[in-house]
């Protein structure tokens, strides 16, 4: 007698839970299709080791390219956070070793589609030599994202953000990140120091900046080696130029980010010996920042 019974409840438990495993087999796969169309991140914490092909090169002044990699899918996002670079890697004609250098991306960090480098080449330098000769087509290895100091929106009312020559990557990385944040209301002044007027680089981005954020964006560059008819400031980031044009940390709370060659670097933030300009002016060292 129990027996016809059990199989009847096998067979409803069977229903019911066919039922059931459809519901959530239909549920996952919403969510799966849900998913497919949220744009992917091609870099995580961990390692990415993903090859990109290059789109563009354009050659923006004697020594400087942009290149343009386009993701694996036309809505993928780097998924890098603010003041991240990543690791590219090639392996050099005739070398034993493969080389591994970081570049900072200058493309919007919520982009699809796309990575933008801008990179300087350095005469024998081994990847920006091998950057610079990378034609359209051509793949890249990525191996992982570097992730630097982590940005909070509206942390400071202002920020400081000191570029020399290539270093000018990042700054404009994290200023272009929080103006373009419609959450982030922090004030960004840029101080950019090159050797030459062609050394200026994001001039367009910067000027859009300066016009469509005219209360909270400013950039003073300045030229140690300027043309004769130059309208920029002549000579280098000094202590004397800051003060003139930089919120300093005496007129409320701020942070500064500095990013250049090592002479300047170490003039601005100073060693375990020697103060540098910057906590000369009142800055503390936790509320300054390098790359
Ligand atoms: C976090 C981070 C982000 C970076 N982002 C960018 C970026 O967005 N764009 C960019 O162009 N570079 C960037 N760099 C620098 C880049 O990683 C390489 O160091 C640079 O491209 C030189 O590599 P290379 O293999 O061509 O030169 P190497 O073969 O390493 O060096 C060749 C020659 O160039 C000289 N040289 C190398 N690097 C420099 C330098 N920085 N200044 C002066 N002389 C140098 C060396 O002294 C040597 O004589 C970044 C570096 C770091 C640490």
């Amino acid at each position: 007698m129990a027996l016809p019974v059990r199989p009847r409840t096998i067979v409803a438990g069977l229903a019911a839970g066919s039922i059931g495993a459809g519901l959530l087999v239909s549920r996952m796969s919403r969510g799966v299709d849900a998913d497919a169309n949220a744009p992917k991140p091609v870099f995580g914490r961990g390692p990415a080791f993903v090859s990109l092909p290059l789109e563009s090169s354009e050659q923006v002044n004697h020594d400087t390219k942009r290149l343009r990699f386009s993701l694996p899918n036309s809505t993928d996002v780097s998924g890098l956070t603010l003041t991240s670079a990543v690791l590219t890697m090639s392996w050099p004609q005739g070398r034993w070793f493969p080389v591994a250098r970081p570049y900072t991306p200058i493309s919007e960090i919520n982009e699809n589609g796309a990575l933008e480098l801008l990179v300087k080449k350095y005469p024998d330098g081994k990847q920006s030599t091998h950057l610079h000769s990378m034609k359209p087509g051509d793949k890249l290895l990525f191996a992982a994202a570097i992730r630097g100091h982590q940005w909070v929106p509206n942390s400071v009312p202002n920020v400081t953000l000191i570029a020399g020559g290539a270093g000018i990557t990042p700054i404009f990385q994290l200023a272009q990140g929080i103006l373009q944040n419609p959450e982030d209301k922090t004030s960004v002044t840029i101080v950019y120091g090159v050797n030459t007027n062609d050394d200026c680089h994001l001039t367009k981005e910067m000027q859009r900046f300066e016009n469509e954020f005219k209360d909270r964006f400013k950039i003073v560059y300045t030229v140690s080696q300027p043309d004769e008819k130059t309208t920029l400031r002549k000579g280098r980031v000094t202590k004397e130029l800051l003060e003139e044009v930089v919120p300093l940390p005496k007129d409320g709370e701020t942070k500064v980010f500095v990013c250049g060659p090592p002479a300047m670097e170490s003039s601005l933030v100073g060693s375990r010996k020697e103060k540098g300009i910057l906590e000369q002016l009142g800055y503390r060292k936790d509320q300054i920042h390098t790359f």
